[in-house]
């Protein structure tokens, strides 16, 4: 489903990605970590083009970004993204939230729209909420409104980039709930984040990043069950974090 093949990124004369190559298949949970500037982040931007890069090539779905040739807008428009910040859109109630880019970018009629919205929106157990705006929301509402909103979209593919980090502890775990729900529903997911708990109980592999390099790319039974089999990097890292 998303194959990163030899990735390499640079800001100016600083290279934030080196030679970065991991494989998401279809219906797998994947776990990003690593510590902070690592370039968790950037990875998972340049996965649906938010980010360019210089070397190497991403196939989505069959579709390579390096391809000059690609339509960027349109695999974009496949593939979900839910940022640490909810980035809703503060004028327009969780309805219209919802139905905008569907409307705009999918060229859905304004009814089918809602139809799809409100039905993910009841996915997330938000159904109460469809009128009300965005500041109206806790935070962890607000994030379940941001998954829904990326779910009407029929994604093929969903990444998450830190969803819970911003939320207050109370509020984690609502979101997370939602997550682990995609995930039993077979979603293919990439998901930075440091929810180890998450990571335990849904993810299929983790890939550990340092220094803008993948480090480490093991199943979750590995990475938990022998953490001394862990590079020294991510050896340290975990003993911080479980
Ligand atoms: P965090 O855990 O703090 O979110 P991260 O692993 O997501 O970190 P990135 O945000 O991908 O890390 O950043 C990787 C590196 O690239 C950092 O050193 C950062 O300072 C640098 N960087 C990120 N964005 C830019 C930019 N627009 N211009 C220059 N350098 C950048
Ligand atoms: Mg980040």
């Amino acid at each position: 489903m998303i194959d990163i093949r030899n990735v390499s990124k640079w800001y100016g004369p600083f290279q934030v990605l080196t030679d970065c190559s991991a494989t998401v298949k279809k219906g797998e949970v994947v776990v990003v970590c690593g510590p902070s500037g690592s370039g968790k982040s950037t990875l998972i931007k340049t996965v649906n083009a938010l980010e360019p890069f210089q070397k190497g090539d991403i196939v989505v779905d069959g579709t390579s970004i390096a391809d000059s040739k690609t339509n960027l807008p349109k695999l974009r428009s496949r593939v979900g993204m839910v940022f640490q910040h909810f980035e809703l859109f503060p004028h327009l109630t969780v309805r219209e939230n919802l139905t905008l880019a569907q409307v705009k970018v999918l060229a859905r009629g304004k009814e089918e729209a809602q139809v799809r919205g409100l039905k993910m929106l009841d996915r997330v157990g938000l159904m109460a909420h469809k009128d009300k705006y965005p500041g109206q929301l806790s935070g962890g509402q607000q994030q379940r409104v941001a998954i829904a909103r990326a779910l009407s979209m029929d994604p093929i593919v969903m990444l998450f980039d830190e969803p819970t980090s911003a939320l207050d502890p109370e509020m984690v775990g609502e979101v997370l709930d939602v997550m682990v729900k995609l995930a039993g529903e077979g979603m293919t997911m990439m998901c930075v984040t440091h929810e180890m708990g998450f990571a335990r109980k849904v993810s299929h592999r983790i890939i550990f990043m340092d220094e803008g390099k993948i480090v480490e790319d093991c199943s979750r039974d590995d990475f938990f069950g022998r953490p001394e089999a862990r590079v020294p990097r991510a050896k340290e890292f975990l003993s911080k974090i479980l």
